[in-house]
């Protein structure tokens, strides 16, 4: 069991504006699944006959190659391209800010239409590459732990601005392919997480399509287990889950009673942990191979007792699952404090015990504040948390 460490060492910052062509609001082909780039293809003049070829040829420059302007689409003719180009935007949410922490940690802020922003974390480790992305700006649904939460719902992300944040990050990887260079296997940004900003059951639609052309085998092609939503318990559109996307679910569950639940994670009081784990048990993908993962934040004195292991152990009973142990992050203002090592090691071995795999999560990039439950955009940054506004109603 690995201890969680904070890094220490210094940070490095780097700002990069990425020149991008304004949009002339033209419709924008990234994160339009196969069906709506066909028809939007016919209507702006491609033979219907031609239109699903067409299709595939984009799709694999835009997905696979990562390119972005259409004369570098050369096996498409002249004229075509011109079309495309009258027609269409290649166009990308921009990255304003890129922080990299000091154990390899990079965040990146990125702005989208409408001047918002959003945080998009990735996180190398030996095996692989993780990208935790956003689906919303903002989230609706207030966890109390939770940094995100502090800031109203702005807006639903696009698809477009969903995958869009994964091409962003292969970019600042350098991660597209080099034609006619040998294949490589390995990839830096081999998993996606949805744990960013935002609840993704609550986007339903564009996260489905924009993680459809994340699988999509002839662009970025990533497996469909290697891609984990993380939803608070949005327990209609749990099954939804597994039949439309198909990829791995993980659930914030963080408490092993309603009364310590419907503080922690309020969408409890809409849905309880009976009827969460109702939905949990009926998922149509459970087996062994596909386990759900449960995410348990580990506060000081509220959730984090022999009695809750205990009791989290007989809650799950019969559900193939994984506990990952998050030691808080705290954020400035944060209502709780983390518990400690010894106790989080206590913790874990009684659900260890008890047949389940409960790894402590590393936290990393805490010092960019870029660990699970600290993202927040700069702008919203600036204003009071919840606590600091509370505080000053009760003072
Ligand atoms: S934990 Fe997730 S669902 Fe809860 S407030 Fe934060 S972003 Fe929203």
């Amino acid at each position: 069991m690995t201890a969680p460490v904070a890094p220490t060492s210094p940070i490095t910052q780097d700002v990069m504006t990425i020149p991008r062509k304004a949009a002339p609001g033209l419709p924008n082909l990234v994160g339009m699944s196969r069906d709506a780039m066909r028809e939007a293809l016919i209507a702006a003049g491609t033979p219907e006959k031609q239109a699903k070829m067409r299709v595939n040829q984009i799709w694999q420059w835009i997905y696979h190659w990562g390119v972005r302007d259409f004369e570098a689409m050369t096996n498409l003719a002249k004229p075509y391209r011109e079309l495309l180009a009258a027609n269409f935007v290649i166009s990308l949410p921009e990255i304003v800010s890129k922080q990299v922490s000091s154990d390899g940690t990079r965040k990146y802020l990125v702005r989208i239409a409408g001047g918002h922003e959003v945080e998009v974390v990735y996180i190398p480790e030996t095996d692989r590459g993780t990208l935790c992305i956003s689906s919303q700006v903002g989230c609706t649904l207030t966890c109390s732990f939770c940094h995100t939460g502090t800031q109203k719902l702005v807006r639903n992300l696009t698809a477009g601005e969903i995958i869009g944040q994964v091409m962003l990050a292969r970019d600042d990887l350098e991660e597209w392919p080099t034609p006619g260079a040998p294949k490589d296997e390995t990839r830096l940004l081999s998993n996606i997480v949805l744990m960013g900003m935002g609840e993704p059951l609550y986007n339903f639609e564009g996260v489905r399509d924009a993680m459809k052309i994340a699988m999509d085998g002839e662009g970025l092609s990533l497996s469909r287990r290697r891609i984990t939503l993380s939803t608070s318990g949005v327990v209609p559109e749990i099954a939804r889950t597994a039949e439309e996307i198909g990829c791995m679910l993980a659930v914030s569950f963080h408490a092993t009673t309603d009364e310590v639940r419907d503080k922690l994670v309020p969408i409890n009081k809409k849905w309880n942990i009976e009827k969460l784990l109702q939905a949990l048990k009926a998922y149509p993908k459970l087996s062994n191979s596909e386990r759900i993962t449960f995410e348990y934040v580990m506060l000081k004195d509220v959730n984090d007792s022999d009695e809750d292991a205990r009791r989290l152990v007989k809650l799950i009973e019969g559900i193939p699952a994984k506990i990952n142990l998050i030691p808080f992050n705290e954020w400035p203002g944060s209502p709780y404090e983390r518990s400690s090592n010894n106790r989080i090691r206590a913790f874990a071995d009684i659900i260890y015990k008890a047949g389940y795999a409960s790894p402590i999560r590393t936290p990393r990039g805490e010092d960019i504040m870029a660990a699970c439950g600290q993202l927040k955009s700069a702008t919203e940054r600036a204003r009071k948390s919840r606590a600091e506004i509370a505080a000053d109603v009760q003072g």
